[in-house]
C-alpha cells in the first residue's frame, strides 16, 4: 500500500452563528470526528450534498481552518498547530484548485505573472530559470505558452481552470485538494479537466482529494470515495465497491439520481432521496438520516451508528447488517 500523504484524524469544525441580540450564538457543527487518509498516487473523492461539509474538510486540511478538534498530519509529521513562517513552508505541499477560476485569478495579472508567483514567494527557482518554468507548466497543462502575456479573461472557462491547476503544480506539492474543480464548466470542458487532472496524477504521483457534488464525475477519476452526509463520513469504499454495490441508504439514494446514458450500465433500483437535509445546528438524535432514509427502524432515532469496517476495505455508518 502507497504512503499516506494527508490524513485527517477525529477531525471536527464548529461555527458560531448569530448574535446576542438575536437569541445567542448557536454552534453549527460543520464537521464531526471525521478520519480521512490519502495516499500517494490516489485520488479520493469526497461527496455529499451541499452543505455536508466536505469542502470545510478540504480546508481543515490544508490548514486554511483550523479544528476545532483532532489532528492533521501530513507526510508522518503532526502540523495541526504549525503557524507562520512554518506554514507558509507548508503550503509548498499542499495547494488547492478553487471552483471558480475566474475569482481565483487575479483579472490584473497576466497569467505569466500569476504563474511566476509562487517560485518568487517560496524561491523554489532562480530568477534567470522563473520564465522557463512557467512555459514548462502551461505546457504540462495543455496551454500555449506564449500566452503568458495574456490576462484572465482573454481565456476561456476550461483554460482558467488549466492556470489553476498549473498554479497549484508549480511547488510540485504532495496533495493538491481540488475543491468542485469542474462544476462551473461545461459538460465537454468538465471530461478535459478530468483527464488532465488523472494524467497529472498518473504522472507525477500526487495525490489528490475530490471534493464534488457530481457522482458521474467522481465515479471517473477517484480511486476510493467517502459520502458524507452532514458534517459526517457514512460510507467510504473503493470506487469499484461503492457505484457496484453501495451500502448505505444515503449512497444508494444518491447513486440513484444520477444519469445513466446507459440503463444496463449499472442495475439500480434505489429509493429517491426526498426532504431536505436537516440543519447543522440542531441535527436530529440517532442517525442523523433517518428523517429521509425509507429504511429507518425504531433504533435508529435513538442510537448514532458507529462508522464501522464491513471488510474489503469498506467503511459503513449504518445499523442494517
Ligand atoms: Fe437508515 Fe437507520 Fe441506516 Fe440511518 S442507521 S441509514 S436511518 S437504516
Amino acid at each position: 500500500m502507497s504512503e499516506t500523504v494527508l490524513e485527517g484524524i477525529g477531525l471536527s469544525k464548529h461555527f458560531f452563528v448569530g448574535s446576542p441580540f438575536s437569541g445567542g450564538k448557536r454552534r453549527v457543527r460543520a464537521v464531526e470526528s471525521v478520519d480521512i487518509a490519502i495516499r500517494r498516487g490516489e485520488t479520493v473523492g469526497l461527496v455529499g450534498e451541499s452543505g455536508c461539509g466536505k469542502s470545510t474538510i478540504g480546508r481543515l486540511l490544508l490548514r486554511l481552518l483550523d479544528p476545532t478538534e483532532g489532528r492533521i498530519r501530513l507526510l508522518n509529521e503532526d502540523v495541526t498547530g504549525v503557524s507562520g513562517a512554518a506554514l507558509r513552508q507548508l503550503r509548498q505541499h499542499m495547494q488547492i484548485v478553487f471552483q471558480d477560476p475566474f475569482a481565483s485569478l487575479n483579472p490584473r495579472h497576466r497569467v505569466g505573472d500569476i504563474l511566476s508567483a509562487p517560485f518568487r514567494i517560496h524561491g523554489t527557482a532562480p530568477p534567470s530559470e522563473i520564465s522557463f518554468r512557467v512555459a514548462d507548466l502551461m505546457g504540462r497543462v495543455g496551454l500555449d505558452p506564449a500566452a503568458r502575456h495574456k490576462f484572465p479573461h482573454e481565456f476561456s472557462g476550461g483554460q482558467r481552470q488549466r492556470i489553476g491547476i498549473a498554479r497549484a503544480l508549480a511547488l510540485e506539492p504532495d496533495v493538491i485538494v481540488c475543491d468542485e474543480p469542474v462544476s462551473a464548466l461545461d459538460v465537454s470542458v468538465q471530461a478535459q479537466i478530468v483527464n488532465l487532472l488523472r494524467d497529472l496524477t498518473e504522472q507525477t504521483g500526487i495525490a489528490l482529494l475530490f471534493i464534488s457534488h457530481d457522482l458521474a464525475v467522481v465515479e471517473n477519476i477517484c480511486d476510493r470515495v467517502a459520502v458524507m452526509y452532514l458534517g459526517r463520513i457514512v460510507e467510504f469504499a473503493d470506487r469499484d465497491q461503492l457505484f457496484d454495490a453501495p451500502y448505505h441508504p444515503y449512497t444508494k439514494a444518491l447513486l440513484q439520481a444520477v444519469p445513466r446514458p446507459d440503463p444496463n450500465q449499472r442495475n439500480r433500483d434505489y429509493s429517491r432521496l426526498e426532504g431536505e437535509v436537516p440543519s447543522p445546528i440542531n441535527p436530529p438524535a440517532g442517525c442523523a438520516f433517518h428523517t429521509r432514509c425509507p429504511v429507518a427502524m425504531g433504533r435508529c432515532k435513538a442510537e448514532r451508528p458507529l462508522l464501522s469496517d464491513r471488510g474489503e476495505s469498506r467503511m459503513v455508518a449504518c445499523h442494517l447488517n
